[in-house]
């Protein structure tokens, strides 16, 4: 893992850990199909919290414009089927729209 990806990973579990707080289960870590670590919650805007983890953010190998390779980083809601924040979104994307006090993504 290069130092780039160990840094985002810290961020964001640090961001993970701010938006469950106060959740009765912590978040945990899970590994998706294609080999990285994800996180595993109950999504904070639909409140999920009685139905078990039903948000992750994970991220996917993605290639850049300029021909490298990187980390994209994805929120999935598979909550309550009303979440504002239900689907698949960018981090960056959820993170303005949804988490706009938690800005260490939008510059
Ligand atoms: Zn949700």
């Amino acid at each position: 893992m290069t130092k780039q990806i160990s840094e985002e990973y810290y961020q964001i579990g640090n961001f993970v850990d701010v938006i469950t707080l106060g959740q009765s289960e912590p978040a945990h870590k899970y590994t998706t199909i294609d080999g990285w670590k994800g996180f595993r919650f109950c999504c904070p805007i639909c409140g999920d919290r009685d139905r078990g983890k039903k948000a992750t953010i994970f991220p996917r190998m993605t290639r850049s414009e300029t021909g490298s390779n990187y980390l994209r980083w994805h929120y999935l809601c598979k909550g309550h089927p009303t979440c504002e924040a239900s689907g698949l979104h960018s981090l960056e994307y959820a993170v303005r729209k949804y988490f706009p006090t938690y800005s260490w993504f939008v510059e």
